[in-house]
């Protein structure tokens, strides 16, 4: 019986139906009233003629409250002039749930506010329809993906978020007390999903939180943000390049295609990039960069370097063959040049989205790997048993959600992109 508002047609004229949500808007003209009801899908302008419905009703309505959540039966009747092109005469009108008094923000659009207000106040921030159409595109992000995965061959996996060790070594751990002992949150999946392929899964995938305790506040970073990571056995970085290129254009396609209605709301159009996507080294990247900045062989590409790189390549790109000892342990370092590593960044202008690699697999050199890193390969010896025994050839990449929904979206904040943004300062909501 009941309805959302975008079921609704002027085709219905005279039908019966029962709309729930929220009062969007309440226009008092004396002897009119219009309210409009927001749900999920859209709007549906309610209309009470003094004349014409129950002077019950009518005085209800008089007194309702802007976001309250109100339950209405009523006839539809065709009207041109009512947004959608019909309108609901309500016979009854139930408030479930009366709003206070004033809105900390107004879901209207009408006054805008700053991110952090809208932040303080998320759960009626996500009541506009802008801001939930950036979740449901994500839904569909994630949707297309766990398809596309599926239709590979890949078998979907949780690893623990609880661990012992870092995963590469650094300092951007939160630590957390397990009983007696110190634990960690975990910054990635990459040492488990590589045990993973020990155990002869062969590809896997884990869309996750991760935890980064980035000490810095920028428009790109978060403290949980969320990844899709994937591993493939008896492959390297090419093979797995191509994944990541084929999930992007199949993720793009199918937002544009399913997405449209709230693309709309967005003003935003996604474009469906072409594969395969262009390629530059690590050197290349340095090259370009020196037209405004030189930067010593070995080093990290500053976010500079990469918004001119970014001017100059656009869109979608890999940078490729990156140096060694800037990458982490695990990552496999050609045979013939050892100094640089079987690894890429996917890029979107200036901004990093994935990194991948082909991993190292022979135990020894993983050994001498860990310790190269002036890290203990002790603490990882859960890890390295898993090489000890047989394991194949693979390579992985993860992928960051927020980083990509942020892309094809044009959001300038990755706050944007997230439900409940951890940040360095912000904990709540
Ligand atoms: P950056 O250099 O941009 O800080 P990173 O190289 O440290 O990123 P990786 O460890 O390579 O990140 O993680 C893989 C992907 O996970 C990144 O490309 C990014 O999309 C996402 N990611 C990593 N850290 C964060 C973060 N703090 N906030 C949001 N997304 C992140
Ligand atoms: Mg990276």
């Amino acid at each position: 019986m009941r309805k959302f508002t975008a079921e609704i047609s002027p085709k219905m004229d005279g039908e019966k139906v029962k709309l729930c949500g929220w009062i969007h808007e309440v226009r008092d003209l004396g002897g009119l009233i219009f309210l409009i009801l927001r749900d999920r899908e859209g709007f549906a302008q309610i209309t009470l003629p003094k004349k014409v419905v129950d002077p019950e009703v009518f005085s209800k309505a008089r007194k309702i409250k802007r976001e309250s959540v109100v339950e209405i039966e009523g006839e539809v009747k065709a009207e041109e002039k009512a947004p959608n092109g019909f309108e609901i005469i309500p016979k009854k009108i139930l408030i479930l749930n009366e709003a206070d008094t004033p809105l900390p923000l107004d879901v209207t659009e009408k006054v805008p506010a700053e991110l952090d207000t809208r932040l303080d106040n998320r759960f009626l921030d996500l009541r506009r329809p802008k801001v939930q159409a950036v979740f449901r595109v994500r839904h569909q992000v994630l949707k297309s993906t766990r398809d596309f995965l599926c239709k590979e061959g890949f078998i979907e996996v949780q690893t623990p978020k609880i661990v012992s060790t870092a995963t590469e070594g650094g300092t951007e751990l939160f630590p957390v007390s397990y009983f007696e002992r110190e634990a960690f949150l975990n910054q990635s999946p990459q040492l488990y999903k590589q045990m993973l392929m020990s155990a002869g899964f062969d590809r896997v995938f884990e869309i996750g939180p991760i935890f980064r305790a980035e000490q810095h506040n920028t428009t790109r970073h978060l403290n949980e943000a969320t990844s899709i990571d994937i591993e493939v056995s008896f492959t390297d970085h090419e093979g797995v390049m191509k994944v990541l290129e084929d999930l992007i254009v199949y993720t793009c396609e199918s937002v544009s295609n399913e997405c449209e209605k709230f693309l709309k709301i967005l003003n935003v159009e996604v474009e469906v990039p072409e594969k395969p996507f262009e390629r530059i080294s690590y050197d290349e990247a340095l090259k370009i960069a020196s037209k405004k900045e030189e930067i010593p062989w070995g080093e990290d590409l500053s976010t500079n370097a990469l918004k001119l790189i970014g001017e100059e390549i656009g869109n979608f790109y890999f940078i490729v063959d990156w140096p060694t000892k800037i990458k982490p342990f695990y990552v496999m370092p050609y045979e013939e040049k050892p100094e640089i590593s079987k690894s890429f960044d996917l890029m979107h202008s200036w901004l990093e989205l994935a990194s991948g690699a082909q991993r190292i697999h022979r135990y020894d050199a993983l050994v001498e790997s860990i310790r190269s890193r002036g890290l203990n390969p002790e603490s990882f010896q859960f890890y390295l048993d898993s090489f000890r025994f047989g394991i194949p050839p693979h390579a992985g990449w993860g992928l960051g959600v927020e980083r990509f929904l942020m892309s094809i979206l044009k959001l300038n904040n990755i706050r944007e992109a997230t439900l409940f943004p951890r940040d360095r300062i912000r904990l709540v909501p």
